[in-house]
């Protein structure tokens, strides 16, 4: 059996500018890739066209053709990632394994056990950054400490950029050292349990005016202001340095959101508890309310408040909503329906497209103010104000909402000025038990 090197796939979906692969495919071994549908995700989910399970499922055939061109292939199996290796471990003679590193803590847990099986069996298991331009400690503080405010975070992540942070790597001309093999098999979407979704994911292909006029338009959500590349980057079907380099040359404000990216990767890192526990403990004092009904109303976009509704609406139908959109609902189900942060964060989790654990816990942690915001909890988004703001001629609420202005159209659950008061003082009792 011929000496390998494999390359794990997971969060980058792509043959080009991948650190891993470029490094893997630079070794003397021949590469034969893999991607594992991990059980032990998958059998979570809740939706049989979950449409995430589907994009990945497209876009992995890509990365196997792209192989098979080169005369190499894919391996893709489904099953406990464990399980996948001690069977991979005794078709092929691996002699060391490549991958790019994940921040998440299941992913670490996951690789920690890789990582022991592989030492059991003396083969090398090398991870490298490339889901982040900087990552883990990085960028932290003088002291050493992680930072919790985002600005401090984003000067001193600007200043660590040097002329090779944002380079790609060639991992594209390099797949004449990929193993050579007949195409391999792949699971059929069925095959792994899952249909085809209705939801279409947002093109890669995004117009330069985008990025151009970035910092003008990113505020409003009828507008085609933003990239959609969220989910791209997710999967990492297209790489964060290059989208880099167009942020740095183009608009300094789209670099900027780029590195808030970042910075809730670092965030998770530190705090791998985030994702159940407040950030700031106290704020785990705070005594949410558990209205069923309300928390119904807001995820069908049924509260009376037209700019939250067009926001759950739009995220139901199409798995995206426009990122100022999302403040506003996590604003008004934290603070105006007093509900805990963590049935928003699961209910995002569930329908969005681009769902990011780190992103969304910070997001999240940030509405409730249990997080990395600067501002104290008593800044509570007016809906009728951002409404007045942002979609001044009602074209995105028309859009998603078109009852709105009709007898049809639900009346407000809460008033707006009751719920705020009442927030308040619900936040400040907590905040005093510690
Ligand atoms: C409550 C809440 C939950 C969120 N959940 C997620 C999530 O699960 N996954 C996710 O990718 N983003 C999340 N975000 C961040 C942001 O809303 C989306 O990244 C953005 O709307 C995606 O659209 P876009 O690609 O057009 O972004 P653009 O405006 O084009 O921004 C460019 C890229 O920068 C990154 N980015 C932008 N804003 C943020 C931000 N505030 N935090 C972190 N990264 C950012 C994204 O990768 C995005 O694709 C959340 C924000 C909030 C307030």
């Amino acid at each position: 059996m011929s000496e390998i090197a494999i390359f794990w796939h997971r969060r980058d979906l792509r043959t080009d500018d991948n650190v891993g692969l470029f490094q893997a495919l630079s070794s003397d071994l021949p590469v034969l890739p893999l991607f594992i549908f991990d059980s032990i995700i998958l059998d979570k989910l809740e939706d049989e066209d979950d449409a995430r399970v589907e994009f990945i499922h497209s876009e992995l055939s890509k990365v196997k053709k792209a192989y098979e061109k080169a005369g190499g292939s894919l391996i893709v199996r489904h099953g406990k990632p464990i399980e996948v290796w001690k069977s991979i471990c005794e078709e092929f003679n691996v002699k060391a394994v490549y991958t790019n590193r994940d921040y998440e803590p299941y992913a670490q847990g996951r690789d920690k056990e890789i990582y022991s099986f592989l030492s059991e069996k003396d083969i090398p298991f090398k991870g490298y950054k490339d889901h982040v331009i900087f990552e883990k400690s990085e960028v932290v503080k003088d002291d050493g400490d992680p930072y919790l405010v985002f600005s401090p975070y984003a000067r001193k992540w600007l200043a660590a950029v040097t002329d090779n942070t944002f380079k790609s790597v060639d991992s594209s001309s390099k797949l004449d050292s990929l193993y050579q093999t007949d195409p391999l098999p792949m699971p059929s979407l069925e095959d792994l349990g899952f249909k085809s979704s209705e939801i279409d994911a947002p093109s890669k292909e995004v117009p330069k005016e985008i990025i151009d006029t970035y910092d003008k338009t990113r505020n409003f959500p009828a507008q085609n202001g933003t990239t959609k590349l969220s989910v791209h980057l997710r999967f990492g079907t297209i790489s964060i340095r290059s989208l880099a380099r167009e942020g740095q040359a183009r608009n300094k404000t789209y670099l900027n959101e780029l590195i808030w990216r970042d910075f809730y990767q670092m965030i998770l890192f530190h705090h791998p508890k985030s994702p159940d526990e407040a950030i700031k403990p106290a704020y785990d004092h705070i005594e949410w309310e558990t209205n069923e009904e309300h928390f119904k109303a807001w995820c069908e976009g049924r509260t009376g408040y037209p700019i939250v509704d067009a926001g759950m609406r739009e995220l139901n139908e199409t798995g995206y909503m426009h990122n100022r959109v999302r403040m506003i609902v996590a604003s008004f189900l934290t603070k105006h329906l007093l509900l805990d942060w963590r049935w928003g964060e699961r209910y995002f989790a569930r329908k969005l497209l681009d769902y990011e654990l780190a992103s969304n816990v910070g997001g999240w942690q940030w509405a409730s103010g249990s997080g990395c915001d600067a501002a104290p909890y008593f800044r509570i988004f007016n809906p009728t104000s951002q409404l007045e703001k942002f979609d001044k001629d009602l074209k995105y609420v028309k859009q998603w909402v078109p009852e709105y202005g009709t007898e049809n159209y639900p009346k407000p659950i809460v008033d707006h000025k009751e719920a705020r008061e009442r927030a308040l003082s619900r936040y400040k009792e907590g905040l005093a038990k510690t």
